[in-house]
């Protein structure tokens, strides 16, 4: 993924879109992105990006209730939230089979599980911080 460690500050939807799109194209298989960052910070909205960049055509939200949302682009991506997940449950989402699949995974709430995300052996683990700092303005950290 391009240029990590990184700050950047977006004002408004479209371009913490853009930023995720700049993600998803460049992003490569059995690749691991954890999104961090309180309720409403911006997760789903760049996540909804790295969908875009990776060419996916029917976004379908925030997997909040089903855990995992499994799309079709030029690398599969699976789209996870792990707010309401267990520690004990990490291994019931099976990582492996999304990584042997040569996909992307985008995990909201991701240092909630990030021992199990980086014990996956990932080709590379990049996370992102977004932090809220009012009205449309998001800072996001992106390191590697
Ligand atoms: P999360 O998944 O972190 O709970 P969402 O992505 O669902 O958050 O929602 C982010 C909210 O913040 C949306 O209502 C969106 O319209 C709003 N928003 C305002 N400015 C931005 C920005 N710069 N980047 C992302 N979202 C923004
Ligand atoms: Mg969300």
């Amino acid at each position: 993924m391009v240029n990590p460690n990184r700050r950047i500050r977006t004002e408004g939807v479209e371009e913490t879109l853009a930023l995720g799109q700049d993600i998803g194209s460049s992003a490569t298989p059995r690749s691991i992105v954890v999104i961090n960052g309180d309720l409403g910070a911006g997760k789903t909205v760049l996540a909804h990006g790295i969908a875009r960049g990776l060419g996916v055509a029917t976004w379908r939200g925030s997997p909040t209730f089903a855990i995992v949302h499994e799309y079709r682009g030029r690398l599969p991506l699976f789209h996870l939230d792990a707010y309401r997940l267990e520690p004990g449950e990490v291994e019931e989402l099976d990582l492996d089979r999304m990584l042997d699949a040569q996909g992307v995974v985008a995990v909201e709430w991701g240092d909630k599980v990030l021992p199990a995300l980086a014990a996956r052996s990932p080709s590379r683990l990049v996370r992102i911080g977004i932090v809220d700092e009012g009205d449309d303005l998001r800072s996001i950290e992106i390191a590697e």
